[in-house]
C-alpha cells in the first residue's frame, strides 16, 4: 500500500504545485494591490546618445506585496494580463505618471517638452474603449497627448495585426507618441513596421548585450537604423550597460539610449535630483 501511495503521489510534481499555489495567491493579492496602494513606479531616464539630454522616463511597475516583498513585474505583469486586472492597473500607470510628470515640471524645474514613456498590454489595446480612457486621463492630468509616448511590444502584431494598426493609427490621431518595444524579437518586424504610424523604435536589450560579441549584432542595429531613418523614425536602445556598447551607439548614430550605465530606474524622490544632476554620459 505504502509503494502505490508513493507511486500515487508522485503524479504531482510538487513544485509544479507550490508554483500553482502562489500563482492564485498572486493572483488574489493583485486584485487588492491597486487599492491597498502596494502598486508604485519606478523611472528610468531615457536620454540623447549625443549629449545625455534626459527626453523622456518610462514608468516601470513596481509591486510591495506585504508579505513576499517586491514582486518582479516579469512575474505579476503577466497575471495582470491574463486575468484582466491589467486594464485598471494600466490606467493606474498612466495616471500615475501624467500627475507625477507635473510635478516634476512645477517643482523640480523639469524641462515642459519633457516626455513620460508607459508600457501597454496587447489585452489593452484590444479594449474597445482604449484610447478614449487614454484621452480622459490626459484631460484630467492635464497632459498634452504629445508628452505621453506609449510603449507596445512588437508582439501584439502576431495577434491581430489588422485591429492593432487601426488601433495606432487611432493613438495617432489622439496625439500620444508611439514606440514599438523590444524590436527585433519577433518576427516578420519590418513588413510591419512599415505600416505601423510610429515615433520611435526600440532595440531590444539582447542586440545591445552582443556588443562586442557577435559582429553580426552590430549589422542588425546598423541596419534597424537605416530602415528607421529612412522611415523617418526614432530609434531608442535599452538596456546600455557598458561604455563600449555606449560608444558603438554612438558611433552607429542612434538617437537615445537608455540603461544602467546612464542610470537605473529611480523611485520618484530621485527623480528631482537626476533632473538638477543630469546623467553621467
Ligand atoms: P521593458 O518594457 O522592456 O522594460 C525594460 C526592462 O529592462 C525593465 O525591467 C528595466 O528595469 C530593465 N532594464 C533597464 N535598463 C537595463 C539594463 O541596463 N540592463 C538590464 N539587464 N535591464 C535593464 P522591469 O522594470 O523588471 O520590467 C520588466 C518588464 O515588465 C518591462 O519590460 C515591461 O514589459 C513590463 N512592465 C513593467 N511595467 C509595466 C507596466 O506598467 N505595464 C505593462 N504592461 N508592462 C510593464
Ligand atoms: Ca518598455
Ligand atoms: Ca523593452
Ligand atoms: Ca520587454
Amino acid at each position: 500500500a505504502k509503494t502505490a501511495g508513493k507511486a500515487g503521489f508522485a503524479l504531482f510534481d510538487p513544485s509544479m504545485n507550490a508554483q500553482a499555489v502562489e500563482r492564485l495567491e498572486l493572483e488574489g493579492d493583485l486584485r487588492k494591490a491597486i487599492s491597498n496602494g502596494e502598486l508604485t513606479l519606478d523611472y528610468q531616464p531615457i536620454v540623447r546618445a549625443r549629449n545625455g539630454e534626459i527626453t523622456e522616463f518610462e514608468a516601470l511597475a513596481r509591486w510591495s506585496h506585504p508579505r513576499l516583498g517586491l514582486v518582479p513585474p516579469t512575474k505579476f505583469i503577466p497575471i495582470a494580463e491574463e486575468t484582466g486586472l491589467i486594464i485598471p492597473l494600466g490606467l493606474w500607470v498612466l495616471r500615475e505618471a501624467c500627475a507625477e510628470r507635473r510635478r516634476w515640471i512645477a517643482d523640480a524645474g523639469a524641462n515642459p517638452d519633457l516626455m513620460i514613456a508607459v508600457n501597454v498590454s496587447l489585452t489593452q489595446l484590444r479594449q474597445p474603449n482604449f484610447v478614449s480612457q487614454i484621452s480622459a486621463i490626459l484631460h484630467e492630468t492635464g497632459t498634452e497627448p504629445r508628452h505621453v509616448k506609449i510603449e507596445i511590444t512588437e508582439t501584439v502584431m502576431m495577434f491581430d495585426a489588422e485591429a492593432m494598426i487601426e488601433k495606432f493609427a487611432a493613438l495617432k490621431h489622439l496625439g500620444v507618441r508611439l514606440a514599438i518595444d523590444d524590436f527585433g524579437t519577433g518576427y516578420s518586424s519590418i513588413a510591419y513596421l512599415l505600416r505601423l504610424p510610429v515615433n520611435t523604435v526600440k532595440i531590444d536589450r539582447f542586440f545591445i548585450s552582443q556588443i562586442g560579441r557577435q559582429r553580426e549584432d552590430e549589422v542588425v542595429i546598423r541596419s534597424i537604423v537605416g530602415m528607421a531613418r529612412s522611415l523617418g523614425m526614432e530609434v531608442t536602445c535599452e538596456g546600455v550597460e557598458t561604455e563600449a556598447q555606449l560608444a558603438m551607439l554612438r558611433k552607429l548614430d542612434v538617437d537615445f539610449v537608455q540603461g544602467y550605465l546612464i542610470a537605473k530606474p529611480l523611485p520618484p524622490t530621485a527623480v528631482a535630483q537626476t533632473l538638477r544632476q543630469g546623467v553621467p554620459v
